[in-house]
């Protein structure tokens, strides 16, 4: 068995291969019970891999590859990723899923990404889930009707959202230069982007004569609709944002809401040394009842705190920047995972984890939850607002120094 003593040994001598976060960690914490990691592993063939492999890939998960020796037993896969779903390519953009279907632990989120070009259009359509977006590149224009008859257009551009209701229709319409690019959220993890009900599909298998009758005017009118849907199909360039905003108004105005909020823009609800958090939610996008968002952004280095979620599991999304996330679970059960541009994560609710900058740029993600509001439970935050001499006893920490913990709710570190 490997000592405590061995393993500090051997990081005040340097000798391990592992990574200095690694063995920092495996100095205190439990590295021994059970005796796992890289640090026990006192054969160092214990750490070779001659099997096949791809190191393209392996390389994308130094966490999988070597675990913190902290790490402990297994949890259901909370890593997908958007980089190795098949894009369906039609003219004038694609889409691609991660679903349920192909991430089990997914359940409250179903994600998709879609890029359209400069005036592809995303057919008019509605759906049984809610849809949410974030706006990751170009500008966009999209049109809604509300269940009143209201309707309404708006152009979005980079880290602006969008909300539609279930079943409220809707289309989307890349603008110049070129065209854009978005994540959508369903509020269910087996909503599927291939799967929505089109305009196209339901005019050719109606009718001709209910259609006639339907829109008053002749059954000729209907001889050239498409006979398959177009779901996504390149169309020209809308002119001006007002033109379409006096063509729809009539006669019932806009809705009293907007379905669109800008996120990026907006004042962050907390700043610190080490990045800042924007919060979207019912509270100030009224219309967004089912997804809360946060846009985490992170300096080098720094650390999204250890927390969790009281209200919702939590579906992220890697916009750029290198992270590392440990989930932790009843068990005990602790597993640590890599994060890249792309990349989806999922930390089922009341699951503690952190989320740390591993890279030398700006991290950026997004915290998306099936809920009405944005909420957090911060460890330090609890630690430092429960009687003082009770959490001494428990960590075996003085009074004074527990003091020092953030007791302000920093969400990123250091403050
Ligand atoms: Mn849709
Ligand atoms: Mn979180």
């Amino acid at each position: 068995m490997i000592s405590r003593r061995d393993i500090l040994t051997a990081t005040a001598t340097g000798a391990m291969v592992t990574a200095t976060t690694t063995a920092r960690a495996a100095s205190f914490g439990n590295p021994d019970e059970p005796p796992q990691g890289a640090i026990n592993a006192k054969n160092r063939e214990s750490l070779t891999d001659p099997g096949p492999q791809s190191h393209a890939l392996a390389s994308q998960f130094p966490s999988a590859q070597s675990p913190p020796p902290t790490d402990v037993g297994d949890l259901p896969q909370f890593w997908a990723s958007f980089n190795n779903a098949p894009r369906r390519i039609q003219n004038g953009g694609w889409a691609r899923q991660v679903t349920q279907a192909d991430f089990a632990i997914s359940e409250t989120i179903s994600g998709v990404n879609m890029r359209l070009t400069a005036g592809g259009i995303r057919e008019l359509h509605w759906h049984l889930a809610a849809e949410w977006a974030y706006m990751t590149y170009g500008w966009c224009r999209v049109t809604v009707l509300d269940d009143k008859g209201r309707a309404y257009v708006s152009d979005v551009k980079e880290g602006d959202l969008w909300y539609f209701p279930p079943g409220f229709p809707h289309s989307l319409q890349g603008l110049a230069p070129d065209g854009c690019e978005f994540i959508i959220c369903f509020d269910d993890g087996k909503a599927s982007e291939f799967n929505t009900t089109l305009v196209t599909d339901w005019l050719a298998h109606t009718p001709p004569e209910i259609l006639a009758e339907n829109f008053g005017v002749p059954a000729e009118t209907f001889s050239k609709i498409p006979l398959h849907n177009l779901w996504i199909f390149q169309g020209k360039l809308p002119g001006h944002l007002s033109a379409d905003e006096k063509a729809i108004r009539e006669p019932l105005g806009l809705p009293p809401y907007p379905f669109t909020f800008s996120l990026g823009s907006s004042e962050p609800v907390r700043q610190t040394k080490g990045g800042e958090v924007r919060v979207a939610d019912s509270s100030n996008f009224t219309i967004s009842k089912t997804i809360a968002a946060g846009l985490v952004t992170q300096r080098p280095g720094a650390l999204r705190e250890m927390h969790w979620h009281p209200q919702a599991d939590e579906w992220a999304y890697w916009i750029k920047g290198k992270g590392q996330v440990t989930a932790f679970e009843t068990g005990p059960k602790a597993v640590t995972l890599d994060f890249n541009p792309g990349d989806i994560g999922y930390v089922k609710r009341n699951n503690g984890h952190y989320v740390k900058n591993v890279g030398d740029t700006d991290m950026q993600y997004l915290e998306v939850f099936r809920s009405s509001y944005y909420a957090d439970v911060s460890l330090s935050d609890w630690l430092t607002h429960s009687p003082p001499e009770m959490v001494a006893q428990t960590l075996n920490i003085d009074e004074a120094t527990i003091a020092k913990f953030p007791n302000d709710r920093p969400l990123v570190m250091p403050r």
